[in-house]
């Protein structure tokens, strides 16, 4: 439709950017992005193929493989939401792991990688009526997106609730090792050169630490009722 716009959510990690943006998605009936699933798409690439370890790295193999590879999102049959595929297959459930995350924002630095991602996201968002989360779509993928925002909370808050999440389906993990994960990734991400995370100017700064979801979600959709009358 015409009137579509580009809603970005940025952030911090497990700051409830990617359960926002998918909610607020489906009430105004557009796509959602999971920007982060990319990067993780290809860090459990490189894990599977030995390309990357704790302190080891094939930058090489990495990027000579990059154009090889079919990431992308696609309709699984169950529900509506699009999914990360790699290579044709839905890797949604191999991604979310410590392993990955230990190991995602080394590969996020790198240049050709971040290249390669922001070209398909460019092509994600070439028709608007998309919600992208991640750490640098308002500020590099899509800075003249319409209504952007930045949800940020302490770390301990984020781990505590990351750590909820993960001891579901992974029953050795400790709250430690979400916590040092999540620092470990905000410096990374917010010191590398290429994108480093950081608030768009323009962005709204949304400061989660004492909202629960259905208060940040209201407060993003107020924005939106604001900017798009009759959208919701
Ligand atoms: O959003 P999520 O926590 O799944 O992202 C995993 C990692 O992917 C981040 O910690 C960051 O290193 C990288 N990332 C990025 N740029 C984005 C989205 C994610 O560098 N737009």
């Amino acid at each position: 439709m015409a009137n579509e716009i580009i809603i970005t959510i940025d952030g911090t990690s497990s700051t409830g950017k990617s359960t926002l943006a998918k909610r607020i998605a489906k009430k105004l009936g557009y796509i959602y992005i999971d920007s982060g699933a990319m990067y993780r798409a290809l860090t459990y690439y490189a894990i599977s193929n030995n390309l990357i370890s704790k302190d080891f790295i094939d930058k090489k193999a990495l990027i000579n493989d990059l154009s090889k590879l079919e990431i992308d999102f696609r309709k699984i049959s169950l529900n509506d939401n699009l999914e990360i595929h790699l290579n044709g297959f839905p890797v949604e459930s191999k991604i979310r792991s410590l392993k990955v995350s230990d190991l995602v924002s080394q590969l996020a630095a790198i240049n050709e990688v971040r290249t390669h991602m922001v070209k398909i996201q460019h092509s994600l968002g070439k028709n608007k009526g998309v919600v992208m989360d991640g750490r640098d779509i308002g500020t590099v993928v899509f800075p003249n997106a319409e209504l952007k925002f930045f949800l940020e909370a302490s770390a301990k808050l984020r781990a505590e609730r990351r750590f909820n999440e993960l001891k579901i389906t992974d029953k050795g993990v400790s709250y430690g090792e979400v916590f040092d994960n999540i620092n470990l990734r905000d410096t990374q991400d917010m010191n590398r050169s290429n994108s480093p995370l950081k608030k768009a100017p323009d962005a709204v700064l949304i400061n989660t630490e004492n909202m629960n979801l259905e208060e940040v979600e209201n407060e993003i959709l107020n924005h939106i009722s604001i900017a798009l009358p009759n959208s919701l």
